[in-house]
């Protein structure tokens, strides 16, 4: 396998600014052990006053957080952020794939910046087009194609959400997963149960979606794994099923297990497991509860003082959640610690590096993404927009 394959290039190494990849921070960064970071962060942004927007997603850092103007799920801040059409600079204290949805949802005399271009995602870079598009060709071949309505999730780049656009599909979040499926579906209606979706790219929240809120079995979803031939299914599995999920997964929500739930149900009487869909299957079964982001904050805040809680999301917002709530006890759903790789790229040094830029009138890891491809994911995310009674949170 040549470099250009793997699917996230190793931290730092190489370049493709197209891409959920690592690549190198051009900038002259401070030095971390700087005892004034703090304090430069703050002037800078001081001087910069309305000029600049700071959004910090919930599996940032504190010592990033501290600066974010909101804080929220990827397309929370995507909307805040088209909000605020008087900020010249949005800084996304976030990831990739976040920073391009900002971009399609402001206007083009913003600029957005990702303090480190190597704060990809490695589940976004999972599915990437040319992948997408032989599978699209192959389910011409397999006849099926006609049948299927593709759905991504938010967490996919805007190439993605683009496909989806110009094939008639949506963009989905972890909150409203369900009611993009049933959209997807109604599409094809008049095929009945040979109507067909393919979900991108994370085929946990595709199956989870699906087998407990849509009532469809674990029989009618087939994984598609781009790296085989016609994604290593058989033209009759194809026509069977009703999900085709692609074969992509969080590295981080992937981890959690159904032994260390069985393991914390055993020492902790009474525990409330809390995980988001991106975890596998077998873990959200055995799970009390399910939701997104947001829906684990609003759940551990409403919850009564003394009870207890393995919450399985990103370390960074599960440590901030037992901080704010000292009343209850709140555990990380993993015997290790398991922070968010590349959102953990953002750091002050990088933070202080973009602002001080913008300081000096000098635009650092702008964001941008082309006027087709914005025209096109902009369809996708409409759709979405215009699916009934659903919060669109991820
Ligand atoms: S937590 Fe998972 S989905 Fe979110 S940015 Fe990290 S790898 Fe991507």
């Amino acid at each position: 396998m040549s470099l250009v394959d793997l699917p996230l290039l190793p931290l730092g190494k190489g370049r493709d600014l197209d891409a959920e990849r690592g690549v190198e921070c051009p900038g002259d960064l401070p030095a971390a052990s700087d005892p004034d970071l703090v304090e430069r962060a703050r002037a800078a942004k001081a001087a910069l006053g309305d000029r600049v927007f700071v959004l910090g997603h919930h599996y940032q850092r504190d010592e990033v957080i501290q600066f974010a103007d909101v804080t929220g799920d990827s397309f929370k801040l995507a909307r805040d952020a088209a909000a605020r059409p008087d900020a010249e600079y949005i800084v996304f204290c976030g990831v990739h794939f976040m920073a391009e949805s900002a971009d399609i949802l402001t206007s083009p005399s913003q600029a957005v910046v990702l303090p480190d271009l190597a704060a990809g995602c490695s589940m976004a870079d999972m599915a990437r087009l040319a992948q997408v598009e032989d599978a699209w060709d192959a389910m011409a071949d397999a006849g099926v194609q006609d049948s299927v309505v593709p759905v991504t999730y938010m967490n996919s780049s805007a190439d993605i959400k683009a496909f989806c656009g110009r094939n008639g599909g949506v963009v989905c979040t972890s909150s409203n997963a369900d009611v993009a499926l049933e959209w997807a579906l109604a599409q094809k209606a008049h095929l009945g149960d040979d109507a067909k979706i393919l979900f991108l790219p994370d085929q946990h929240l595709g199956r989870n979606t699906a087998v407990l809120q849509l009532g469809m079995s674990l029989d009618d979803c087939v994984v598609w794994d781009p790296r085989q031939p016609r994604g290593g299914l058989t033209v009759e599995q194809l026509r069977d099923a009703r999900m085709i999920l692609w074969k992509g997964h969080c590295s981080v929500h992937g981890r959690f297990s159904e032994d260390v739930v069985d393991e914390l149900r055993a020492q902790h009487p009474g525990i409330n497991i809390l995980v988001h869909p991106e975890c596998k299957h077998e873990v959200v079964l055995k799970a009390d509860l399910v939701g997104s982001t947001e829906f684990i904050i609003k759940t551990i805040e409403a919850a009564e003082p003394g009870t207890t809680w393995a919450i399985g999301t990103e370390l960074n917002l599960v440590k901030r959640l037992a901080d704010a709530h000292p009343d209850k006890s709140i555990v990380f759903l993993d015997r290790n610690v398991c922070y968010c790789s590349t959102m953990n790229r953002i750091d002050l040094p990088h933070l202080v590096w973009a602002l001080e830029s913008l300081v000096d009138g000098q635009v650092v890891n702008r964001i941008t993404v082309d006027p087709d491809t914005e025209r096109e994911a902009l369809v996708a995310l409409q759709r979405m927009l215009d699916l009934p009674g659903k919060s669109h949170r991820d």
